[in-house]
């Protein structure tokens, strides 16, 4: 059983809509319970010219091997529209494992910790009100540090 934290993205197609769709897939996993999931976040897309991003992290509890983990989101991905074109392109539904217990997984399809989160504000925030500010990445750094050093930019939480 490991805690994992998932990222979750969608700036298409109602992205608020995208997300609630997406927990509640989350939530039928095998193997697995959805703990609890963050306040919804608007970004600035990290490329320019795209609409804004909602933004979430849900935890859950599971005992899915991490690549089958992977496959069982990027169903949930395709399920919901997501085409994949242009790198960074707009999307109706992005899953990313943030965090799978304190493993560091790196294989050809799934490397985690997921290697840009601590420098996105709308990974880390969303992820502070789910995980405990002494959290540690496999390197050692705690959320708390991760978070000192990304400021609170280009985000907004949603009521
Ligand atoms: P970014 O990784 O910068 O957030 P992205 O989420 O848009 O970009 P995708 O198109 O969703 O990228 O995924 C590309 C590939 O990344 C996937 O096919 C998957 O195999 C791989 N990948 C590697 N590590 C992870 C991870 N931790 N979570 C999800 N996918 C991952
Ligand atoms: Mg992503
Ligand atoms: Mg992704």
């Amino acid at each position: 059983m490991a805690r994992i934290y998932i990222g979750m993205g969608s700036n298409l197609a109602a992205p608020e809509e995208q997300l609630r769709s997406a927990i509640e897939a989350l939530a039928q996993l095998p193997a697995s319970q959805l703990l609890s999931v963050s306040g919804f976040y608007q970004s600035d897309s990290l490329l320019p010219g795209q609409p804004r991003y909602t933004n979430a992290v849900a935890a859950l509890d599971s005992d899915l091997q991490p690549l089958v983990l992977l496959d069982a989101l990027q169903a949930i991905e395709n399920q919901q529209g997501r085409e994949r074109n242009e790198r960074w392109g707009p999307r109706t539904l992005d899953l990313d494992i943030l965090l799978f217990g304190d493993r560091l997984i790196d294989e050809p399809r799934l490397k985690v910790p997921h290697y840009h989160m601590q420098a996105r504000p709308f990974v880390l925030y969303p992820l502070a009100e789910l995980a405990p500010a002494e959290l540690q990445l496999a390197d050692g750094r705690t959320l708390q540090e991760l978070l000192a050093a990304c400021p609170f930019v280009g985000l907004e939480r949603l009521p």
